[in-house]
């Protein structure tokens, strides 16, 4: 019987040399290693109360709109600047090179909102903490955070340490 793992392809030196790229097309192109990553983040969530659920461009949409659709919530995109058509608000944060900036849609989240966030992996967690900040500016608390995946080594957990954080597969 395989597992979720079994079907993430690990590229070396991809997209920079030194990088180990953990391959999600792999996972949800089967069937099976499909239904094992969405039961897999769902079985993270059984005894979680929220609201809505809010995944990061592009690979969050992938993981997070399943659970959504699962749980009878909504879904709300976060996504790279310029993309949403409505009043945003954004945040930028740094990457290993210069920053990014994301955004959400101002109306996407009432005060009060149990959110959860998903997204395919956690390395520095970089991303899902301009993320909450953006959640926590709209009046949204955020009371999950669940990746497929998580770098343990890149600490990503420890930046988020305030926050009730989980990973389907953990790579040391
Ligand atoms: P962070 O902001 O440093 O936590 O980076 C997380 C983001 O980088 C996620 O949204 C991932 O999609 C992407 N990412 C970083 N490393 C990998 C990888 O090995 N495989 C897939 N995505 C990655």
């Amino acid at each position: 019987m395989k597992k979720v793992e079994d079907y993430v392809r690990s590229i070396p030196d991809f997209p920079e040399k030194g990088i180990i790229f953990r391959d999600i097309t792999s996972v949800i192109q089967d069937p099976e290693g499909l239904k094992l990553a969405i039961d897999g983040i769902q079985n993270l969530l059984k005894d979680v109360d929220f609201d809505v659920v809010v995944g990061p461009e592009s690979r969050g949409f992938i993981f997070g709109v399943p659970i959504a659709y699962n749980n009878h919530t909504g879904f709300v995109p976060v996504r790279k600047k310029g993309k949403l058509p409505c009043e945003t608000i954004s945040e930028e944060y740094a990457l290993e090179y210069g920053t990014a900036t994301i955004e959400i849609h101002k109306d996407a989240i009432q005060p009060g909102q149990k959110v959860v966030i998903v997204d395919d992996l956690i390395a520095t967690g970089g991303t899902t903490e301009a993320a909450i900040h953006m959640i926590e500016r709209l009046g949204g608390e955020v009371v999950k955070v669940v990746f497929l995946m998580e770098l343990e080594g890149l600490k990503g957990r420890e930046r988020l340490k305030d926050y009730d954080v989980d990973a389907v597969i953990k790579y040391p």
